[in-house]
């Protein structure tokens, strides 16, 4: 028989899937890594166990202890499947700006979830990073995973992504690019295709409201680059661990309205149904456009599933009251 003996064995192996329609007018292929597939629908399965594993062998995880994060959803839920399989308590902590989905869908699978507003200095002892905090503190046998800072969540994209991208190109890959958010997708990845083939370009995709772009070329951490947007998983108003700058090449900045446009797009033109970011993503290699060449081939990654966001970029009328459908 063959079948995996928990859902965590189900983790990675998704699939590289060729652009179509929507990158016509760029001269190469572009090929997507479609985190979907995986069991909690979301690229961050991989670090959410790989944390988990690690805290338990150096000890910060203790048998029948809390797990608490502060997480926009799609982490939380590689960490409910984690904690399910090995028997730990989940609590999540989540900003008011994320999709009702993302709260319902953690709750499905057992989570606690605690909403703070998302408008206020991450100092504010009523921000997310503070409440996530203040309740590791007060919680008993708790671990707080701190996704931001943590080295398992870079370490899990260099041991499974990076490898299976570089795999399923047999080598031939030469940009990737992924939008940032924590910034252990795109440092894993890039770390090891680097090691590879130093050659290969290693792109970031940013959203207007956040500081990576204008942290990248410059050195500045200007806080006049930070105001709210509506991109859900990308971009920081902090500089996270987990963003190594030396191993990226360049970023590039899109609009909501833009990454919203090109998630329907992705989902009627590709038949691709992936959540916002990966909107981002797409109009991000199409803002690259001038760098690309006939032999060249791009692996952009797409995080999430649609799913998650049926009731904004999905709904017409939502779309409409954005002013982002003309
Ligand atoms: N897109 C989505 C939907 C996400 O949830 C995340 C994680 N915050 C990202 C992109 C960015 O990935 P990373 O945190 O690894 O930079």
């Amino acid at each position: 028989m063959n079948y995996a003996k928990n859902i965590l064995e189900t983790i990675g192996n998704t699939p590289l899937v060729q652009i179509n329609h929507i990158t016509k007018e760029l001269p190469c292929q572009v090929l997507a890594k479609v985190e979907y597939f995986n069991p909690g629908h979301s690229c961050k399965d991989r670090m959410a166990l790989k944390m988990v594993e690690d805290a338990e062998k150096d000890g910060r995880l203790q048998p029948g202890g809390t797990i608490i994060e502060g997480t926009s959803g799609n982490t939380g839920m590689g960490l409910a499947l984690a904690a399910i399989v090995k028997g730990y308590k989940l609590i999540c902590v989540i900003s008011d700006k994320q999709s009702k989905e993302k709260m319902d869908i953690l709750r499905a699978v057992g989570a606690e979830v605690v909403v703070c507003p998302t408008n206020v200095e991450p100092e504010d002892p009523r921000s997310y990073y503070s409440v996530s905090k203040r309740l590791a503190e007060e919680t008993p046998n708790s671990w707080y995973v701190n996704q931001y800072d943590n080295p398992s969540n870079t370490q899990a994209n260099y041991e499974q992504t990076g490898p299976e991208i570089w795999e399923q190109t047999k080598g031939r890959i030469t940009h990737f690019v992924v939008g940032v958010g924590t910034g252990g997708t795109i440092s894993g990845i890039g770390k090891y295709l680097k090691e590879q083939n130093p050659n290969v370009k290693i792109w970031g995709v940013d959203t207007y409201g956040s500081v990576f772009k204008k942290y990248h070329e410059t050195g500045v951490f200007d806080e006049n680059e930070i105001y709210p947007y509506v991109t859900e998983g990308i971009g920081e108003d902090i500089l996270p661990e987990n963003v190594d700058f030396s191993i990226i090449d360049g970023f590039t900045k899109v609009t909501d309205k833009d990454a919203a446009v090109y998630t329907r797009r992705l989902a009627k033109e590709e038949g691709l149904f992936v959540g916002m970011s990966a909107g981002s993503a797409i109009k991000g290699v199409l803002q690259f456009k001038e760098h690309f060449k006939p032999d060249d081939v791009v692996v952009v990654l797409f995080h999430d599933s649609g799913s998650r966001y049926v009731a904004k970029i999905f709904n017409d009328d939502w779309m409409k009251e954005m002013g982002y459908l003309d």
